[in-house]
C-alpha cells in the first residue's frame, strides 16, 4: 500500500505541485490540509559519519512530518544543516532547512538555498540566530548581513520571482515552504504578535516557536494573534520539549536565551521522585493544552538528548487522532550504500591494523 503523501513512483522523490502550494513537500500538504502536524528537532552530530544523522532521523520514524536540522544553535559548530538536510532527503525524509544569519552573508545564503532546493529540501526555517557570545567560540566573528525578516525576503523573492537579490535571474527557483521561529515568551508580550505579522508580511507561511512552559501566556499570545487575523495567514506550530530535571530546567532559563520556564514547573519536577518521568509527563500535558488553543496548528518538539521519548510523547499526547506520518521504508540500495559506507569508513583501521602486523612481522625477522 502506498503511504500517505508519498510519490508513487520514488518514495523519496518530491510531490505532484498542487495549486496554492509553494513547495513539493509534506509538511506544507499536511498543514493546509488542516491536520494537526508534528516536527521534531533533530540533534545535530559533532562527526562527519552520515549514519550518526540516519540514526538519529530514524528514531522519529513514523511519528513526525518533518524533522528540523539545525544551523549552528547556540553559536557552537556541529554536522552543517545543509548537510544533515541532504542525508535526510536523501532517505526520503521531510526536512526543515534552519538557516541562522550569523555566519554566512547573502552570498553564501542564497547559493545554500539553491543547493538545498536541488536536493529535495522543501522547507526553510528563517533565524536571525543565535550571537556568538553563546557559544564556545566566541571569538568567531559574527556575520550578520541578513537578519530573519530580510532572509524571508529573499527566499521568497527568489522562489516567487525566480531572481537573487541582486535581480539576476535563476533558471530554476527553490521551491519551498518558508518558516521563522516566534518567542511569545520574551517581553515585551504586547509587541510579539506584531513582530509575527513583520514575518508573515516578509513571506512566512509557517512559524515554530520557542518553547512552551506557560500554557496562560501562549494562550493570551494566541488569542493577539487571531484578533489580528494572523492564524489565517501563516501556521503556528507550539515547541515543546521534555526537561530531564529541575536542575536542567534552572539551566536552561538562567543560559538559553529566550527560554521562560515558570517557578511552579520547577517545582513540580522538584517534587517528583523521577524527574525525567515527571518531565516527559510534563511535555505531554502541556501539549494536551496546545492542541486545544485555536489557531495552533501543530507541535514542534525539541527533546535535545531525550531524542527517544518523542514517539511516546507523541502518542500518549493522542495529537495524530491515529494518523500515521510516513515513515522510511527499507530500501535495498540504501541499504548497499550504507554497508558499502560501512566498509568504507572501517577500512583505514583494517590497512593501520595489517601495516602494523606486516611492520611486526618484518620486525621478528629481522
Ligand atoms: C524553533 C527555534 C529554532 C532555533 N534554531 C536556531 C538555530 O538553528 N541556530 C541558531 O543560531 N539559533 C536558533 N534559534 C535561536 C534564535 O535564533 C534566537 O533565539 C533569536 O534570538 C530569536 O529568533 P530569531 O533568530 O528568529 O530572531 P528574530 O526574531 O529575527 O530577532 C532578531 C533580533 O530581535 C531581538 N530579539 C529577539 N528575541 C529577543 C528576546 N527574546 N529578547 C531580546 N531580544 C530579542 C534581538 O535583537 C535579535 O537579534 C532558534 C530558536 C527557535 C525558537
Amino acid at each position: 500500500m502506498t503511504q500517505p503523501d508519498t510519490n508513487p513512483h520514488d518514495p523519496s522523490a518530491l510531490l505532484e505541485p498542487l495549486p496554492g502550494h509553494s513547495s513539493l513537500g509534506r509538511l506544507e500538504r499536511i498543514l493546509r490540509r488542516g491536520e494537526f502536524a508534528v516536527t521534531a528537532e533533530l540533534n545535530p552530530p559533532d562527526s562527519a559519519n552520515p549514519h550518526d544523522v540516519y540514526e538519529r532521523a530514524a528514531i522519529f520514524d513514523g511519528w513526525v512530518d518533518g524533522i528540523n536540522a539545525v544551523d549552528a544553535s547556540g553559536a557552537n559548530a556541529h554536522m552543517s544543516s545543509v548537510g544533515i538536510c541532504a542525508l535526510l532527503t536523501r532517505m526520503g525524509y521531510a526536512s526543515i532547512l534552519q538557516i541562522s544569519c550569523r555566519d554566512k552573508n547573502r552570498i553564501a545564503i542564497q547559493g545554500d538555498v539553491l543547493g538545498a532546493s536541488a536536493m529535495g529540501v522543501q522547507n526553510v526555517l528563517c533565524l536571525t540566530g543565535d550571537g556568538v557570545q553563546a557559544g564556545d567560540q566566541p571569538g568567531a566573528k559574527p556575520v550578520f548581513d541578513l537578519d530573519s525578516m530580510s532572509l524571508l525576503e529573499t527566499i521568497r523573492i527568489m522562489r516567487d520571482n525566480s531572481k537573487f537579490l541582486s535581480g539576476r535571474k535563476l533558471t530554476s527557483p527553490p521551491t519551498v515552504f518558508l518558516g521563522a521561529a516566534i518567542n511569545p515568551f520574551a517581553p515585551p508580550h504586547d509587541f510579539r504578535p506584531h513582530r509575527l505579522a513583520k514575518k508573515i508580511a516578509a513571506g512566512a507561511q509557517f512559524v515554530q516557536s520557542q518553547y512552551c512552559y506557560d500554557v496562560p501566556m501562549m494562550r493570551a499570545y494566541m488569542q493577539q494573534v487571531r484578533d489580528m487575523g494572523l492564524d489565517q495567514e501563516c501556521f503556528v506550530m507550539c515547541g515543546v520539549g521534555p526537561l530531564a530535571s529541575a536542575r536542567t530546567a534552572k539551566w536552561m532559563r538562567s543560559n538559553v536565551p529566550g527560554v521562560h520556564i515558570p517557578d511552579h514547573i520547577i517545582k513540580r519536577l522538584e517534587g517528583a521522585e523521577d524527574q525525567k518521568k515527571e518531565g516527559k509527563q510534563l511535555c505531554i500535558d502541556i501539549i494536551n493544552e496546545v492542541k486545544e488553543i485555536e489557531g495552533i496548528s501543530g507541535i514542534h518538539v525539541m527533546a535535545y538528548r531525550q531524542e527517544e521519548f518523542v514517539a511516546e510523547i507523541v502518542h500518549d499526547s493522542g495529537v495524530l487522532k491515529g494518523r500515521r506520518p510516513w515513515r522510511k521504508e527499507p530500501n535495498p540500495v540504501d541499504q548497499m550504500v550504507a554497508e558499502r559506507m560501512e566498509e568504507i569508513l572501517e577500512e583505514p583501521k583494517h590497512m593501520l591494523h595489517e601495516m602494523a602486523g606486516a611492520a611486526g612481522d618484518a620486525d621478528a625477522q629481522d
